[in-house]
This record gives structure tokens, sequence and C-alpha cells, in this order.
């Protein structure tokens, strides 16, 4: 019942003291341990449970910051979402401090595409953003996504409601075949079933 019981190394133990957060929530609890063996994970929960930190705790404990390439793709069905996890991002890699030297980006729709172009030069390891403009990098080649070891869909059934789920299974086609992929959603509507049935073999479930 301790975050101690995972097997986070020293630098996200440090980010976790300084995040308060005194034990890990009930989603938490199943997913991170699965995240940290590589599992790729299928989550049901509500907002408030903690998902956001059940996934990025775990991946960002693996980001290798003398790689300067694409590590992390995290995608959420609208600016508002993005910004919030790009948030919570941001403030594990403050946390983390000078040994903790990842780069993030937020990649929405109604930001610069020039300026987003011009910044992608130099590789982030995360990166954050809705899937329409991240797939509109992919394909004018400023985002390269094909290195990435993990995928994030967070909020997947608005993303199919909203019709972007189309964009991200263009994005997974353009990421590496074995890509370790954490899909959240509320609930699970069966066009999303068939979704996940494309491209997870033998995901955990999780539903809190
Ligand atoms: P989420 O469900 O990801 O939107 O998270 C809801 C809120 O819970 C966020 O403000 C988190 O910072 C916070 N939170 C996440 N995990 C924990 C934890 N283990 N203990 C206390 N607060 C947490």
């Amino acid at each position: 019942e301790h975050f101690s019981q995972f097997n986070f190394r020293p630098i996200m133990t440090d980010v976790i003291h300084k995040l308060e957060f005194k034990k890990p929530t009930a989603i938490q609890e199943q997913v991170i341990p699965a995240v940290l063996e590589g599992t790729s994970v299928i989550g049901q929960s509500q907002t408030g449970s903690g998902k956001t930190h059940a996934y990025l705790l775990p991946l960002l404990n693996r980001l290798d910051p003398e790689k300067r390439e694409v590590q992390l793709v995290i995608t959420a069905p609208t600016r508002e979402l993005a910004t919030q996890i790009y948030d919570e991002v941001r403030t594990i890699i403050d946390y983390a401090g000078k040994k903790g030297t990842w780069f993030a980006k937020l990649l929405v729709g109604g930001m610069d595409k020039q300026k987003m172009m011009e910044k992608l030069k130099e590789p982030p390891h995360i990166v954050v953003g809705t899937p329409g403009r991240m797939l509109d990098l992919v394909k004018e080649q400023s985002l390269s996504i094909y290195i990435a070891s993990a995928f994030v869909i967070d909020e997947a059934d608005l993303m199919l409601e909203l019709g972007f789920i189309q964009d991200v299974d263009q994005l997974l086609v353009r990421a590496k075949q074995d890509i370790q992929l954490l899909a959240f959603s509320a609930t699970i509507p069966q066009q999303l079933e068939h979704f996940y049935r494309k491209y997870l073999e033998n995901p955990l479930h999780v539903k809190v």
C-alpha cells in the first residue's frame, strides 16, 4: 500500500515525495507495476481516480534523458485535457531536478505550427497533444514517433466520440509494431473494443 512497493528509480521516488502522494490510488496499485514491466493496459476509470499519474510515473521512470528522441507519446481528445496532462508532466520534470532533464512538448491545434516545427528540430523525449495536430506534424516529417516505446490514449471513449480515433490509428501505424499501449476511458464502447483488439495482444484490463 505504499509507493515503495514498486520498483521506481530513486529519482521518481523523490518526485512522488515532492508531489506529496502518500499512497497509490486503486488504479495506480494495479497499473503502475504493469506499466513498469512493459505490459499494455486498458484502464477503465473515472477522472479523479489518479489515472494520469498511474501512467506518467512509471513511463517517465524509464525515459533516458541522454537519448534525444521521442520516447513517449501521449494523446488526448481535447486541447484542455492535453494541456492538463502536459502541466502534470512539467511538474514531474521540475521535481526531478537536474537528473530528470527530460524535455516535453505540447502539440495541440491552434498553436503556431511553423514555430512548433522549428522547435521540434531538436526532438523532445515526451510529446503530449491532440492526435490531429500530431498526425499533421508526423506527415510533414517534423515529428518522428517510430522510436517511441510507449503510447498513451487518454479518454479514449471521447476520442472515439469526437471522431479522432482514425487519427490515433494513423499515428499508431507510424509507431513501432510492439509499442506498449496504454488506453484509458470511463466506458469501452464496442467500436473501441474493436480498435483495441487491432493493437493489443494481451493487455491487462483494469477496472476500478
Ligand atoms: P486524475 O484522476 O489523473 O485526473 O487525478 C486527480 C488528482 O489526484 C490530481 O490532482 C492528482 O494530482 C491527484 N493524485 C493522483 N495520484 C494521487 C495519489 N496517489 N495521492 C494523492 N493525490 C493523487
